[in-house]
This record gives C-alpha cells, structure tokens and sequence, in this order.
C-alpha cells in the first residue's frame, strides 16, 4: 500500500517496522462538547484505514487519547482550559462533562460504524507517565522552567519545524494573531509542558508535580500515551490537518528528545470538513452533529458515504444539497443490493470475484482512494456475474468501506416482504388487543377500521390475530 506521508510530503509504501504488525495512535477528542461532523470526518478516514490495514492481513494495535486536561482555547498555550469552560458552561464539574462527552462520542461513533480503538485513554490517568517524560526532558537539557512553568526548548532541536517550511519570524506564538506573548519564554515557539503558575486559579483538576501543584500541557498527553502503549517506534500516527503544527511538530520534538531516535514513520492528516462560511470548529459555538442530522431524518450512514466520496487529502464542502445526494445514491446502492438477496443459489464466478476486488484493493492501495473504492463498488453493482458473486463482493468491501450495505439491504428487503409490519400498525394491534381484553368491542373495532384505512387487513383465525397487507 501506499500512503501520503505528510512528513515527507510525498507518497511512501507503507513498510510497517515490525512485519505483519502495525502500531497506530490517533489524537482523540477534547471532551468540553459533542463531537461535529467535521471531526468526525476525521475519525471516519482514519478508520477506513485501519480496516483496510486489518484487510490486508495486518495485526492493527491502535491506541487514543481523550484530552480531559490541558487543551487551552488556543492550540498554542494561551487562553482558557477548554475543559473548565465547558465546566462553567453546563455548571457541572469537569469529570461529569469529560465522561458525557465521551460517552456522546462514542455513541456517535457507533453510529457512524466508526470502530473503538484497541486502547482508549484518558489523559487524566496517565500524569505520572507525564512526570517521568518530563522530568527526563529537564535532564537531558531539552527543557526549563520559568515563571513557574516547565517549557521546551525548542532552540535545542536541528529542525523544528518538520512538517512545513515555516520561517520562524513568521510565527508568532502558536501561529495565531493577537495573541499575547508569554515572556517566560526563551524562544517564540517553546510550548509548555507543565502548568504551575496558572492563570486560572479556578483550575480543577491539578497534581503534585516535582515543580508544584499543576497540569500538564496538551502535547505532552499524546507523546506519552502513545509510548506508554505502543513503544518508541510508532507506525502511524493520524489526525486532523490542523494538528500538524503546532500539535504533532511539538510531539515529535518532545518525543524524540526523549527517547533520541526517530519516533513516527507515517504521519496521516486528514483535511478539513468546512461549510461555505469556513471550517467547523467547536470553538464557534454553531456546528453540524450526528444526532442534529438524524433529527433532520437522515441515516448517519448517509454521512459515512458522503465522506467516502472525496479523498481524505481534498478539504470537503459540506451543504444539505450535498448529503441529499449523498442519500439518493446510497439508497439506490441499498435497493440494488436488496434485490440480489433471496437469489443466492449460484454459483460464485471466480474469475469476475478476482477483477472486480483487484479494482478495490487497487483504489485503496493508491493513497486510500475511497472514492475510487466507491467505483469499484457500483462495478460490482454494474457487472454481468451472479448475485452470490456480487453479494460475497459487497461484504468483503463493506468490511473496510463500514456502510452497513448488507444489513441496510436486508432491513429494506424484510419491509418490502409480504409479511413485513410497519411500526405503527403493530402498536394499533396492541391497543386493539388491549380493547379486546377489556370487552371494549366499540374501541377495537374502530381501531381495525383504522388499520384497514392504512392498507392492511385484520382478521380472527383459530391460531389468533393474522393481519395481511390488502
Ligand atoms: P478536537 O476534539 O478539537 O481535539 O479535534 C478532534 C479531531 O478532529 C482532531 O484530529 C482534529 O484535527 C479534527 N478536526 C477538527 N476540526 C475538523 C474539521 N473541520 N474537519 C476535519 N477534522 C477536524
Ligand atoms: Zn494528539
């Protein structure tokens, strides 16, 4: 397979370091808010690849984080502690709206067929691993304390900035404007590693430390989680764009000053979900989620497709004319595939099951080109073959693509059938049977006359009620 290392900015086959394993980390979520569908655009990505490691035979070890400290307003390090606004938000403690968030999450997650990591860790439980690293990073020489905060010191790395050409004048503290300078600092881009002298005094959550009671900062989580999991040698590490800098720069700096070797070998971004207005940030307060598109009546699978659409390296225009389409040509798939159930009896035709799932592997092989895995889909949808051979076809590729295609085609199949019930017409029959228990005879024939006006006839047999579609 081959992958586009962000690193390197070019396309690499991926060589895992130890043969047949791959090790993976993903930068979980910041748990002050719901997820939106733009973050989950990114989980959405960075399971297809996973799934499709674990389809090529790969044993997949993945871990994540969920950030419940250290995450300021600013992805440098100044503003608010994400965490405590969202506290004073909801006035509810910070674990109550860490563990609400992250339940939400992964409710979300569920229904976006979107896979648990093997690890799930919160930052919160990991603060003596923090110490020991950066306590280790003061030893070395590669970090100092000021002003009561223990900083990195980026002056002492050979390259900083390894993701992009950034000139260093041109950055200004975490690259964001107007943001005020923190003149504890010895070099513009060093980032804290552990809060002492806080600005919030509010702030809940803090630990002994060897400099004083604080916090750590949100770099240091992911560095160390992902050590403490899958060693110093990691396969992949994926995220949003918006984490290459300052987040992954500052975790690959901290990470290999601690453990003096290269750390990461293929760094995956995935692009940004944006509306017309820009991209879709949690901190603008207004944002798109899973359960605001159910509301609107749309299967969160629906989601999952119009994301597989485009490739995970374009930036994705989201509007509702969009996922509409989306929805028409998803459902259309689900028809089709409706319509080959039942007729199983052939035959799989080995030849056209090896062309159609070389299309797939190749698209996927090519820099995870889902939407070139999507052709491959309707190829198999188009093609002159048998409807086992389409059915074994589409549930191989529906282990990586995840839209849940067989069991939407054997929902819809099953509401199509002679003997299918709609839900409302069995919850008449249960108050007509509760009429009839309770010699309300008036009650539960206006009730029959009901379901007979909704196209469906109700008649007493000795083995009890039959109810059958007119
Ligand atoms: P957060 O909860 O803010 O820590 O972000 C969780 C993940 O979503 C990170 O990998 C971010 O890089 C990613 N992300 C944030 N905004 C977007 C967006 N608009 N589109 C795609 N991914 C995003
Ligand atoms: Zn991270």
């Amino acid at each position: 397979m081959y992958l586009y290392n962000s690193l390197s900015r070019e396309k690499e086959k991926f060589i895992p370091n130890v043969s047949g394993k791959v090790s993976m980390y993903t930068c979980g979520p910041t748990v002050y808010h719901y997820a939106h569908i733009g973050n989950l655009r990114s989980y959405i990505m960075e399971d297809i690849l996973e799934k499709y490691l674990r389809f090529s035979g790969l044993d997949v070890t993945r871990v994540m984080n969920i950030t419940d400290v250290g995450h300021l307003s600013s992805d440098g390090d100044t503003g608010d502690d994400k965490m405590l606004k969202g506290a004073k938000r909801e006035h509810k403690t910070v674990m109550e709206i860490a563990k609400f968030y992250t339940d939400a999450f992964f409710e979300d997650c569920k229904k976006l067929n979107i896979k648990t990591p093997d690890v799930v860790q919160p930052a919160t439980g990991c603060i003596d691993e923090f110490i020991k690293v950066i306590s280790s990073l003061i030893e070395k020489g590669f970090a100092y304390e000021a002003g009561g905060n223990i900083y990195f010191d980026t002056s002492k790395l050979d390259k900083y900035y390894v993701f992009n050409d950034f000139k260093e004048e041109d950055l200004a503290v975490g690259v964001r404007e107007g943001v005020e300078e923190d003149s504890n600092k010895k070099n513009k881009a060093d980032f804290v590693l552990w809060f002492t002298k806080s600005k919030f005094d509010d702030q809940e959550l803090k630990w002994d430390s060897p400099w004083g009671v604080g916090y750590p900062g949100w770099h240091i989580e992911c560095s160390c989680i992902s050590m403490k999991y899958l060693g110093d040698r990691l396969d992949i590490h994926c995220g949003g764009i918006d984490n290459a800098f300052p987040h992954h720069t500052n975790e690959i700096a901290q990470s290999e000053a601690y453990i003096g070797h290269k750390w990461c070998n293929y760094w995956f971004h995935v692009h940004h979900l944006n509306t017309n207005s820009g991209k879709m940030s949690k901190s603008k307060g207004e944002f798109l989620t899973v359960s605001l598109l159910e509301q609107k009546g749309y299967n969160p699978l629906v989601y999952r497709f119009f994301c597989l659409q485009s490739h995970y390296r374009k930036s994705l225009v989201f509007s509702y004319e969009n996922l509409d389409n989306a929805a028409v040509a998803y459902n259309k798939i689900v028809a089709k595939i409706a319509s080959y159930l039942g007729d199983e009896e052939t035959e799989v035709d080995k030849e056209a099951y090896d062309k159609l799932m070389s299309g797939f592997v190749s698209a996927l092989d090519n820099d995870l080109n889902t939407s070139l895995a999507i052709t491959a889909l309707y190829d198999v949808l188009k093609a002159d073959t048998s409807a086992k051979t389409k059915l074994e076809l589409i549930s191989e590729f529906d282990k990586v693509l995840g839209l849940g295609l067989i069991s939407e085609a054997q929902k819809l199949s099953d509401k199509n059938s002679e003997e299918y019930i709609p839900e409302e017409i069995a919850q008449l029959l249960e108050q007509r049977k509760e009429a009839r228990k309770n010699k309300d005879f008036a009650l539960a024939d206006s009730i029959r006359d009901r379901i007979s006006e909704m196209g469906y006839i109700v008649e007493e047999t000795r083995q009890g009620t039959k109810v059958t579609k007119k």
